[in-house]
């Protein structure tokens, strides 16, 4: 938990919180972690670690995504579990924190594998008694998407023997997902861009971007700042990078790009020999993932995975404003330098938290049994975020702060208000 822990101890300490609040915050309520074996299609075996930790439900049931990745080790999942907590409290609505992790690498699964995978996932955790509509939801995170909810919804219904749709989100709108929710963590982070931008009175129009990571978040942002006005210049996946000419990328040609090979520089490149003349015809380039994230843009997204940016690169920075749509994407040694750069960052707790608000609103219409229209929910989205970032404001400029420190302060302020009510604090 030390990126999380160590932001947690600096807040603490410019709002003077009390020793037992911040030792309560440092806890984590709950860890399940086993290994299993796993069986492949050939009939092998493999052994595969899998997490769920709980990190604090003072201000209601646990929430957070599941993610599949070979690197996916306890620490992390226990510092996003964390930085949930302060998430949800920082749009205010009712849940904890937690977060779940598969040690895989989706890539090499067949279909039948990830869906074995994704079932035992949460049959273990539903039998161990991790998840419940009332007591831990889970939703998609990095290399999970709709499908993978449905399988383990099914998992979840099958063994506890009755429905129960609003025992995790980001499902298929089919099986009781919400209309928004697979681009709300792009819109939410959209809005609280836009409304940065405005508040510095820049031009929207004038304003170039570079987005690394066209996945889910990604992607959906990129549409959704095009449509804002804004100049999308260049795109990365996990197999390198596009830079577009004329500073204008299209981005249904990049989402064909994608869908017709699954990465983007192969639609260009076979090892290290590229197909120039069709580059020339799509007026693209390929850069490197690094050379993308050292473009001189006013903004930049980061959609991909946690520690992109660190200490070795972030004095090659050229962005004016970055934008944390994935967790933990900067360490804290690289915050520093950005920071003493006069690079501004919007921080992962708020600039992707749409994600959990349109969770939220998922999990209400499940219990309720009511059917919200996409316009109501992104209007109901916009409100939370923009809230959200008048509050963290108000904050900043109490505490002359980053936007990451007035973050973490407002949402430490949420939860131990939570857990002071509940009285069972300090003996
Ligand atoms: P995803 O799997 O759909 O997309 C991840 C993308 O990043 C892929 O396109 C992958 O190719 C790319 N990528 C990986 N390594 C890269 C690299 N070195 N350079 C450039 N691109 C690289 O995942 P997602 O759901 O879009 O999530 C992305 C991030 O956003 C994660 O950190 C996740 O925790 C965070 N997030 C997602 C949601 C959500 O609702 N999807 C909500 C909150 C936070």
């Amino acid at each position: 938990m030390g990126y999380f822990n160590d932001i947690l101890f600096k807040s603490a300490e410019i709002i003077a919180l009390k020793d037992e609040l911040l030792t309560a915050l440092m806890e984590i309520d709950h860890i399940f972690q086993i290994q299993i074996d796993f069986e492949k299609d050939d009939g092998s075996t493999e052994k595969v670690d899998i997490y769920r930790v709980q990190h604090n439900n003072a201000r209601g049931p646990y929430k957070g995504g599941i993610r599949f990745h070979q690197d996916v080790d306890l620490d992390e999942v226990k510092s996003l579990a964390g930085l949930m907590s302060l998430k949800c409290a920082i749009v205010n609505v009712p849940f904890g924190g937690a977060k779940g992790g598969v040690a895989i690498n989706s890539k090499n699964l067949s279909i039948n594998e990830f869906e074995r995978i994704s079932r035992r996932y949460f049959s273990e955790g539903t039998k161990a008694g991790v998840f419940a509509e009332n007591k831990d939801i889970p939703a998609p995170d990095a290399y999970t998407n709709a499908q993978v909810m449905a399988w383990m919804l099914d998992e979840h219904e099958r063994i506890i023997g009755h429905k129960s749709p609003g025992c995790i989100t980001g499902k298929p709108i089919d099986l009781g997902g919400s209309l928004g929710r697979i681009y709300a963590t792009a819109q939410g982070g959209a809005f609280v861009l836009q409304q940065f931008l405005n508040d510095k009175n820049q031009d929207l129009s004038k304003v170039k971007v570079a987005v690394q990571g066209f996945g889910n978040a990604g992607s959906y942002m990129a549409k959704i700042l095009t449509n804002m006005g804004m100049k999308i210049v260049a795109v990365s996946d996990s197999s390198g990078a596009i830079f577009c000419e004329g500073d204008q990328c299209e981005i249904p040609q990049i989402e064909q790009y994608k869908k017709s090979y699954q990465s983007l520089r192969a639609n260009f490149c076979q090892g290290d020999v590229c197909n120039i003349e069709r580059m020339q015809k799509d007026r693209v380039q390929m850069i490197s993932n690094e050379e993308l994230l050292e473009l001189d843009v006013d903004v930049l997204i980061l959609a991909a995975l946690g520690s992109t940016i660190y200490q070795e690169n972030a004095h090659k920075i050229k962005a004016k404003t970055i934008v944390e749509l994935s967790n933990g994407p900067i360490t804290a040694e690289a915050d520093a330098i950005l920071e003493a750069n006069g690079i501004c960052v919007i921080p992962d707790i708020i600039a992707n938290a749409g994600g959990v608000t349109v969770s939220y609103f998922e999990w209400v219409q499940n219990r309720s049994g009511d059917i919200w229209e996409e316009d109501y929910v992104i209007q109901k989205l916009q409100k939370i975020m923009l809230n959200a970032l008048k509050d963290l404001t108000t904050i900043q400029t109490e505490y002359q702060t980053s936007m990451r420190m007035a973050a973490y302060i407002l949402g430490i302020k949420r939860v131990t208000r939570a857990i002071e009510l509940r009285g069972n604090i300090g003996g």
